[in-house]
């Protein structure tokens, strides 16, 4: 067997992985990674970049039809719009595959070697990587496991057919005409908008009593208020039961039985970390659940194992994994970190967009702070307006003794490109003076932000 010798081994080139080996090569570290799919991983490939692509098809059509059927505010008019899904879903994957070449490329840079190939632990110092051409073994001074993860299956509703995973979704030939998701939840939301855009009847079954429940009611209100405008069924405290011919059976909040006729049926019922090939019983690492359970350095209980991203839990976000894969590539370096960051910032790429970064209202007196909170409407910002999206709002939550902002929250049209000043705001320790002293650009959304802390000051100029 060819044997490799390295300082670090990284297992997967999702964005935990692919980002860890980057800022290894730039430090000069003698890195292998190893990927047994595409490099990017399932955000790159399957995940963040092509849903976001496919959702913005959608809003384009939503645009055009809504133009066509004559309800458009500001007096556009289309006639018989149509959209090749095929042809959008190429679009898609030319995306995807200029940015693998651009992984690739940052890689090479970096003079990171790139196994492709199943890796599986011997020890904690050795794996095994099974690759087209033969197996290699490569031993490591360090090793990160970075494999993500999985979505995953109901045993009554296997994937397979007609029922299928959001990897399924974002490559479908054409628009499903009715079409069942299974979980009210990021991936549910963000797919089932799109679809009812492109012209799917949707229903949505979401088993917690409101969608999103990760998110507060008063950021999901707006969103349950237009999935219901785009004809969009959603019934809560409803679960799946399992599949019928064309249809998905279910039983609703009153415990009555009801089938919902579909040509697809999407599952969404959450991810589960991707740890069942790696042959972790060769190890002794402390588990959590089923995630693999780590410190504040990303270290496992494993000296010399550590461990980023999807496959270490909760929230399972693209920018943490990336972040958590810098911060290790700098430990294994002999640099001083551990993690510091004040908060993750979370979107939800719905219509209106959610954003959270820090603490809800509820979460900041959970913790025992006394707060004051500012709210400002997008129904009274210029910019909100004259992009007809006047709906949703900013919220800002301080800490009431110095002002500290320990939270920011948005729900409306556009306001993901917001969460770079929200994470700012509070990763650099800003008060509401220092939010509502500073000049915002007009006109723009990011007023609200400036008119919320100014609000909950006590002095919105605005409203
Ligand atoms: P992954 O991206 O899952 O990468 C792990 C890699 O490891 C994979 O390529 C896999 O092939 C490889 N691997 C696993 N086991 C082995 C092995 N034994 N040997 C070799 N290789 C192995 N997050 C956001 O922040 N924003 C979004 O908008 C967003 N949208 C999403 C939309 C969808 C539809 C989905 C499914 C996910 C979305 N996510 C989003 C979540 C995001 O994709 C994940 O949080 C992120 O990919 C996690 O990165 P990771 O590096 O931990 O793992
Ligand atoms: P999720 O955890 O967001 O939502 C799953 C939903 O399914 C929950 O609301 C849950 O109550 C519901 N559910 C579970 N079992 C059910 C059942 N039997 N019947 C009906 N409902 C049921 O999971 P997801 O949407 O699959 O997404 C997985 C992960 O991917 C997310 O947790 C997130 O971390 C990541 N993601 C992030 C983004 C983003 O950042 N914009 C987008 C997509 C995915």
């Amino acid at each position: 067997m060819e044997e490799i010798v390295c300082k670090l081994l990284i297992i997967g080139a999702g964005p935990g992985g692919y980002v860890c080996a980057i800022r290894a090569g730039q430090l000069g570290i003698d890195t292998v990674i190893v990927e047994r799919g595409k490099l990017g991983g399932s955000c790159l490939n399957v995940g963040c970049i092509p849903s976001k692509a496919i959702i913005h098809v959608a809003e384009e059509y939503e645009v055009l039809t809504t133009a066509a059927a004559g309800k458009s505010a500001f007096g556009l008019t289309a006639a018989s719009p149509k959209i090749d899904l095929a042809k959008a879903v190429a679009w898609k994957d030319e995306i995807v595959h200029r940015l693998n070449l651009g992984v690739s490329g940052l890689l090479r840079k970096g003079r990171v070697k790139i196994l492709h190939g199943q890796a599986r632990f011997r020890d904690g110092k050795t794996v095994v990587v099974d690759t087209e051409i033969g197996s290699t073994l490569v031993r490591a001074e360090a090793v990160v496991i970075a494999s993500g993860s999985a979505p995953v299956a109901l045993p009554f509703l296997p994937f397979g057919g007609d029922v299928i995973s959001s990897t399924d979704a974002l490559s479908l030939g054409e628009v499903p005409k009715r079409l069942a998701v299974v979980g009210g939840g990021y991936i549910g939301l963000e797919l089932g908008t799109a679809f009812a855009k492109l012209g799917s009847k949707v229903t949505v079954v979401e088993a917690l009593p409101r969608i999103l429940p990760l998110y507060d009611q008063d950021l999901t209100t707006p969103v349950a208020k237009h999935l219901h405008e785009l004809g969009v069924e959603v019934l809560t405290g409803a679960t799946a039961r399992g599949v019928a011919a064309g249809a998905l059976r279910i039983e609703t909040a009153d415990g009555q039985a009801r089938k919902i006729a579909a040509d697809k049926i999407l599952v969404t019922v959450g991810r589960a970390p991707a740890t069942a090939e790696l042959g972790l019983e060769e190890l002794v690492l402390d588990m959590d659940g089923r995630f693999i359970r780590i410190g504040e350095r990303c270290e496992t209980s494993m000296r010399g194992v550590y461990a980023i991203g999807d496959v270490t839990g909760e929230p399972m976000l693209a920018h943490r994994a990336m972040a958590q894969g810098e911060m290790v590539a700098e430990i294994v370096a002999g640099l001083p970190r551990a993690w510091d960051k004040r908060c993750i910032p979370a979107i939800c790429f719905t219509d209106p967009e959610i954003v959270s970064a820090g603490l809800s209202p509820d979460e900041a007196r959970a913790a025992g702070f006394d707060i004051r909170v500012g709210q400002f409407p997008f129904s009274a910002n210029g910019r909100a307006m004259s992009r007809h999206g006047e709906r949703g709002f900013i919220r800002v939550v301080a800490e009431s003794e110095r002002n500290l902002v320990l939270g920011i929250q948005a729900v409306g049209q556009g306001v993901s490109e917001l969460s770079a000043a929200f994470g700012l705001a509070i990763e650099m320790g800003a008060t509401l003076e220092d939010i509502a002293g500073t000049i915002h650009a007009h006109p723009t959304l990011g007023e609200a932000l400036q008119e919320a802390s100014l609000k909950a000051l006590g002095h919105a100029l605005h409203i």
